[in-house]
């Protein structure tokens, strides 16, 4: 059963994504229901409101400790900043969960350009490139060592950026691609998941199960 972090931003859209792939998706807007998922996806929106809700709403410990036993985590866009360690150009004291070992820059690709559309290759997914929808994006300034970068935007003035990463089971693209009704990022997700899964099922002792 795959989450989608429901306190802001386009959750719809991402239930969708998931559904249509055949994975169960609930939404979490409780810690309850976190405890209840063995995936999380947390969507795009705005970052600095939906690190104060999961605040607000107990949310915020909880996740950090789900994302550091273990919990896949998919975060697009706002997702990916709530998700990053370190930060650029937020506020001084909005929070992260954080777990993915990357500095993040918000709203990157400057303030002249809202939102811009690309054709990203991203590792991992087959079929040719994916067509990326940015909205006031972010980007991976800087990823740590343990970090595979999984696609990078090519020509124009962001030339080079790291728009797509992933740490073990945590992935995370400055793009929506549930805007775009391609599935194979969200398909790229749900497989590291049922990897994980499988790995801990393997890995659990004997006579644990049950
Ligand atoms: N700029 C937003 C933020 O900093 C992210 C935008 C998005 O998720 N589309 O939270």
């Amino acid at each position: 059963m795959i989450g989608v972090l429901a306190l802001q931003g386009d959750v719809r859209e991402h239930l969708a994504t998931l559904s249509a792939l055949g994975a169960e998706a609930v939404l979490v807007r409780r810690p309850e229901e976190l405890a209840a998922v063995d995936a999380l996806v947390v969507p795009g929106g705005e970052s600095t409101t939906m690190a104060k809700l999961a605040a607000r709403s107990g949310l915020l410990q909880p996740l950090r400790d789900a994302v550091a036993g273990g919990l896949p985590v998919y975060g697009s866009c706002a997702g990916m900043i709530l998700l990053a360690d370190r930060l650029l150009d937020a506020p001084a004291d909005q929070v992260t969960v954080g777990g993915l070992d990357v500095t993040v820059r918000r709203n990157a690709f400057g303030r002249q350009v809202d939102s811009f559309e690309s054709q990203v290759e991203i590792d991992g997914v087959p079929g040719g490139p994916v067509h990326a929808v940015f909205i006031r994006a972010p980007w991976v300034e800087q990823a740590g060592e343990g970090v595979e970068v999984l696609g990078r935007v090519v020509g124009g003035a962001a030339d080079g950026r790291i728009v797509a990463v992933r740490q073990g089971s945590l992935v995370a693209t400055s793009f929506h691609p549930e805007l775009t009704g391609d599935r194979r990022v969200h398909a790229l997700f749900v497989d590291t998941v049922r990897r994980h899964l499988a790995e801990q099922a393997g890995s659990a002792p004997e006579g644990a199960a049950g």
